[in-house]
């Protein structure tokens, strides 16, 4: 069965190159109804934060990614966190000391720091070997290890001969002859070394595809290495291309919000994201651009996935969730965009409540120009705010305009029905009547009623600001000299 598996280091906030990893792996799995596991690489202890887990957690699952394993819910093959997994790492390790393909090292970082410094100074490669370790193996040094409750560190004998493999996504890559010295595997404080940890979980998790970004080809190496050791077979690995901002630089906080938390807190929808993401680096087979998570299943394959670079369009990104926005359900997306109504101080959550049905009526006549939920407060302000009462003393309105809105507010006022299409024939009536030059006006009625020169078509303005405030304000600007 194919299993997958998305494995942050929880250091900080998921971003936009994690996200798409995390996608793409959870596409692959369901695509060939396999598992996608969530693994938790916390072997840095000191960078880890639970809290970082935890919001990384909270990211991936508003995108929509469940997996089928993990730390949170565990499995079969669990603990699911690195820093849970230490018998497993020990015990691995002190097989290969048995079989003689790992040996232990007494000196300390220090040490081989100075061993290194002198080989680049030398104009050798800072390979390791057995041999450079050697003097430090002394019956002192080990009576001051142990009474330092250190143990000695352990590196893997690297073979020196070339590898290769054929990459999912980059075809085959090959690394030459002596690319590379022997590496520790485990350290003097018995915490296994990041590549091992890795090699010895995606083993024991059973994993078969490592779908992760490309700043991982080099490791590749050592971790062929370690499968080697092992006796193992290897996963097959696709390496995803790198994301780069539009400048062509790698991409970075320096390019704006990247992280997916900014993406939610500026109003994206979850589905908008992760079409998105699909989009920096995969491509629908009928060059479609947008389609949601359902479909990406479908019709996802890794052959589709791009070695080339993937560039970061914010522009794009924008479009997308507006596109959404206008052709999601309106219910689901006024209930997105209340929060944000609240946070400016629009409406109560009570009252979006009790109003529900003049809110998604709102916030439809606004959402053709909207991007992000967040836009949606300073869309609806007009139905929100009072006109400040001299905003009007600077505008002309012509003789004719304001002898259309008297027979409007007359008009209204004899209503039995406040409806869009009682407004309409109002509107009509008039202007037949008072025959105003009709973009004065509507200029001057938007004016008059929103106190702004544009916003949402006329008659739903009309409609949703109500009878009662609409006459305040047409008498407003008939009574104003
Ligand atoms: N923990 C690594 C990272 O956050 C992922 C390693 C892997 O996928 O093999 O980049």
């Amino acid at each position: 069965m194919t299993r997958v598996r998305f494995a942050p280091s929880p250091t900080g906030s998921l971003h936009v190159g994690g996200a798409r990893t995390a996608l793409f792996n959870f596409l692959y799995a369901r695509h060939e109804g396999g598992r996608f596991i969530l693994r938790v690489e916390d072997t840095d202890l000191e960078r880890s934060k639970k809290e970082h887990e935890d919001q990384l957690i909270e990211s991936l699952l508003w995108m929509g990614l469940a997996w089928d394993e993990g730390p949170d819910i565990g499995g079969p093959f669990g603990p699911y966190r690195q820093s849970e997994r230490g018998t497993y790492y020990r015990e691995v390790a002190e097989k290969l000391l048995l079989e003689g393909k790992a040996y232990e090292v007494y000196a300390y970082p220090e040490e081989i720091e100075v061993i290194h410094d002198r080989l680049l100074e030398t104009g050798k490669a800072p390979h390791y070997s057995k041999d450079m370790f050697a003097e430090f193996d002394t019956s002192e040094r080990r009576r001051e290890f142990s009474s330092k409750g250190l143990s000695p560190a352990l590196f893997l004998e690297m073979p020196r001969k070339e590898y290769r493999f054929i990459d999912l996504v980059k075809g085959e890559i090959a690394f030459k002859e002596g690319a590379l010295g022997d590496f520790a595997i485990v350290r003097s404080t018995g915490l296994p070394v990041y590549n091992f940890a890795v090699v010895v979980d995606d083993v024991q998790m059973e994993i078969t595809h490592v779908l992760r970004g490309d700043d991982h080809v080099s490791n590749t190496l050592k971790q062929m290495a370690i499968y080697e050791a092992m006796e193992v077979d290897m996963p097959k690995f696709g390496h995803l291309s790198m994301i780069l901002g539009p400048d062509g630089k790698k991409l970075s906080k320096r390019h704006g919000h990247t992280s997916v938390e900014e993406f939610r807190k500026r109003g994206f929808l979850p589905d908008a994201f992760s079409n998105f993401l699909a989009l920096l680096g995969w491509s629908h087979p009928d060059g479609k651009e947008v389609f949601k998570i359902d479909e990406m299943t479908e019709l996802f394959s890794l052959a589709r996935v791009h070695s080339s670079p993937a560039i970061f369009d914010e522009k794009k990104a924008l479009w997308l969730n507006g596109v959404y926005i206008r052709e999601s359900d309106l219910d689901s997306i006024t209930r997105l965009a209340i929060p944000y109504l609240v946070d400016a101080g629009q409406i109560t959550e009570r009252k979006a409540e009790a109003n529900f049905k003049w809110l998604r009526k709102a916030v439809n006549s606004v959402r053709n120009g909207v991007e992000l939920l967040s836009a949606f407060p300073e869309k609806m302000a007009l139905y929100f705010e009072e006109i400040p009462e001299d905003s009007l003393l600077d505008d002309h309105i012509d003789e004719n305009v304001l002898e259309a809105f008297s027979l409007m507010r007359q008009e209204f006022e004899n209503l039995d029905e406040w409806s869009p299409d009682t407004i309409i024939s109002v509107l009509k009536d008039v202007v037949k009547k008072a025959s105003p030059d009709r973009r004065a006006f509507y200029t001057s009625l938007r004016r008059v009623i929103t106190g702004r020169k544009d916003g949402p078509e006329m008659i739903d303005v009309v409609y949703l600001m109500g009878r009662t405030k609409v006459m305040e304000r047409l008498s407003r600007a008939i009574d104003r000299v």
